[in-house]
C-alpha cells in the first residue's frame, strides 16, 4: 500500500468515519476534516489509480468530506498544465492544501452557456449562473468556466468571495447537505488574465469531458463499501465480489465504455444502502442511522456528476423489473 492510501485509510478510519453521521447532521464539513487532509499530503492526489483508491476509502468513511476534497483535484491538473505564471503562483499552494478549490462547470453543459465570458481590458467578466457549487466557505478560490461569443471555453481561478458582482444561494440538500453546495449569479464579474488556466473550442470539451468520468465512479464504490462494513457476512459477501468487478470494469473501461460503468457501480451504491436498510429494520430508519444516511447518499450519487450516457443507462438498469416477476 503506498504512503498516501495508508495515510488515507488511517484518516478514514480514525477521523472521518467515527463522525460521520455528525457532520451529516452538522449542516457543515469541518475544516478540521479538510486540514487534516491537506497535512496528509491528499491535496496533491490529482488523478490516476491512486486517486481513485484514495477516493473510495475516504468515501466509504464519510462522503460529504470526500466530495468537498474531490471538487479540488481538477484545479491542480489545470494549474498543472496551465500557463507558467499561473503554475508558478498556485501550483504549490494548491498541492498542499494551503489554498482550496472548488469547481463551477456549469458554462460546459450542452446547449447555450449558463456562464458567459466577455472579453474587457485586463481580462474578462462574467455573467449567468452556476446552479451547483460546492465547498462555499470552505475553499479559497473557484476554478470557473465560462463560454464567450466565439464558444471558447475559458476556465479561471476566481476568489471565492462574495460580492456586488458574485452572489451565492445555498442550497439544502437531502444528502451531502454538509458540503456547503451553492448557486452562484454572476453580474459583470470582472477576472483578472492572469487566473486564466485554459482556453480552448467548445467542440472539444466533449472528447475532454469522457475521458474524465472515471474518478467520480469511486465515490459510488466507497458508498458500497461503506454498507458492506454494515453487513451481517452472509449479505455483504456478495457485494464484495460485485465491488470488485465494479472497481475492475472502471478501471479498464475507455472513454467509450466509462458511462455504462459508472451506471453500472452507481446501481450498486443504490441496491447496496437498500438492502443495507432492509437488513437494519426499522431502527434503520430512525434520523442518524446510518442506514438512512447512506441510502439518501447512495440517492445523491444517481444524479451527481451525470452524463446523458450515463442516466440513459443508469434508468435502464434500476428501472427495469427483477427476472421471473
Ligand atoms: C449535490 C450536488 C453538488 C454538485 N456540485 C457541483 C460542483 O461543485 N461543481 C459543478 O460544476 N457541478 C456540481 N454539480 C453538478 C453536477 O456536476 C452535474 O451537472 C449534475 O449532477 C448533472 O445533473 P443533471 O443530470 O440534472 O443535469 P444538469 O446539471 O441540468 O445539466 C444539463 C445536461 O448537461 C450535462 N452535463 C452536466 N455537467 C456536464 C459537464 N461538466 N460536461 C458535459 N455535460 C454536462 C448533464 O448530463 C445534462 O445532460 C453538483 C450536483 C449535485 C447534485
Amino acid at each position: 500500500m503506498s504512503d498516501l492510501v495508508a495515510a488515507a485509510q488511517r484518516l478514514a478510519d480514525e477521523l472521518l468515519a467515527p463522525v460521520a453521521a455528525a457532520v451529516d447532521e452538522s449542516g457543515v464539513v469541518p475544516r478540521s476534516h479538510l486540514d487534516a487532509l491537506a497535512e496528509a499530503g491528499l491535496y496533491a492526489v490529482a488523478g490516476g489509480e491512486l486517486a481513485h483508491r484514495t477516493v473510495e476509502i475516504l468515501a466509504a468513511a464519510c462522503l460529504t468530506t470526500t466530495f468537498v476534497w474531490i471538487q479540488h483535484h481538477g484545479s491542480v491538473r489545470a494549474v498543472q498544465a496551465g500557463p507558467p505564471a499561473v503554475r508558478d503562483e498556485w501550483l504549490e499552494p494548491l498541492r498542499s492544501g494551503r489554498r482550496r478549490a472548488a469547481v463551477a462547470q456549469a458554462a460546459v453543459r450542452p446547449g447555450p452557456p449558463s456562464v458567459r465570458a466577455t472579453p474587457v481590458p485586463g481580462g474578462f467578466v462574467l455573467d449567468g449562473e452556476a446552479p451547483w457549487v460546492t465547498g462555499w466557505g470552505l475553499v479559497d478560490v473557484v476554478h470557473t468556466a465560462g463560454r464567450d461569443r466565439d464558444d471558447t471555453v475559458i476556465w479561471a481561478l476566481l476568489d471565492a468571495e462574495a460580492g456586488p458582482t458574485l452572489a451565492v444561494e445555498p442550497l439544502r440538500l437531502a444528502a451531502v447537505n454538509a458540503s456547503q453546495t451553492v448557486l452562484i449569479r454572476f453580474a459583470g464579474h470582472f477576472v483578472p488574465a492572469e487566473r486564466v488556466t485554459s482556453t480552448f473550442p467548445f467542440a472539444e470539451w466533449p472528447q475532454r469531458d469522457a475521458a474524465r468520468l472515471r474518478s467520480n465512479g469511486s465515490l459510488a464504490l466507497g458508498a458500497v463499501a461503506g454498507c458492506v462494513r454494515r453487513l451481517p457476512a452472509d449479505l455483504a459477501a456478495p457485494f464484495v465480489a460485485e465491488l470488485d468487478a465494479r472497481r475492475g470494469q472502471l478501471d479498464r473501461a475507455g472513454p467509450a465504455e466509462l458511462p455504462a460503468a459508472r451506471a453500472a457501480a452507481a446501481e450498486l451504491a443504490l441496491r447496496a444502502a437498500g438492502t443495507l436498510v432492509v437488513a437494519a429494520g426499522a431502527g434503520g430508519i430512525l434520523a442518524g442511522a446510518d442506514a438512512e444516511r447512506l441510502l439518501r447518499e447512495a440517492a445523491f450519487l444517481q444524479v451527481f456528476g451525470s452524463r446523458p450516457a450515463i442516466r440513459a443507462d443508469l434508468l435502464q438498469r434500476v428501472s427495469r423489473a427483477a427476472p421471473g416477476s
